[in-house]
């Protein structure tokens, strides 16, 4: 599968906001939206205002990148989510999140959702008792997620972390409680502006 092997840091100033890419660097004062607020190719932060349309677009890059996904992939995401029976961005958002990888990152096993992936596709979890390396792999309800003991290190970050309401520790590893629902995804991302950017 093809991904963005460009600069990180490059996405999240190209969107104007922090997409969390490269794990401890995000939170440091290395983070070059901290430091440097400015579109790449340019050295002022002068940003002329918007079209409608440029917002929704950019808004619409900033959540595809931040998942870590290329244009097909997040528009087959948007096509599922219109399909289904309930508002379209929350049913967007909750199968972003039900991404394997992405719930590898929200239990904190991974400090980005790109190691997260790197652990999915390493063969390093398990779903059930089964192992997946498969990272666009829809996690469901009652699933049993587990790991190899290699990620041993990765359990420390685990027990730092908060896990989210819709993931539980169980007796064999962590439980999906319940589908995520808004309040899963992160609060700064705008999903009614991709599903009007995708609607036109
Ligand atoms: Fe984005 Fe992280 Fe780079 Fe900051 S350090 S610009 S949040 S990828």
């Amino acid at each position: 599968m093809a991904r963005y092997l460009g600069p990180s840091c490059r996405l999240c100033r190209a969107a104007g906001a922090k997409l969390f890419l490269k794990g401890d660097r995000c939170n440091s004062s290395k983070c070059s939206i901290d430091r440097r607020n400015t579109k790449p190719g340019t050295s002022n932060n002068s940003r002329k205002k918007e079209s409608e349309y440029a917002l929704q677009l950019k808004e619409k890059q900033k959540i595809k990148r931040m998942y870590g996904l290329l244009e097909k992939q997040f528009y087959n995401y948007y096509k599922k989510a219109s399909s289904k029976q309930g508002i379209t961005g929350d049913n967007l958002l909750q199968l972003l999140e039900r991404r394997l990888d992405s719930v590898v990152y929200r239990l904190g096993l991974a400090k980005s959702r790109s190691q997260a992936r790197q652990f999915v596709r390493h063969g390093h979890i398990k779903v059930n008792g089964s192992r997946v390396d498969i990272p666009s792999f829809l996690v469901s309800k009652d699933d049993v997620i587990t790991f190899d003991e290699d990620l041993k290190l990765a359990t420390e970050n685990s027990k730092e972390s908060n896990l989210p309401d819709w993931l539980i520790t169980g007796k064999d590893g962590f439980v999906v409680a319940s589908l995520p629902n808004r309040e899963a995804a992160d609060s700064n991302i705008n999903e009614q502006m991709v599903v009007e950017f995708y609607s036109r």
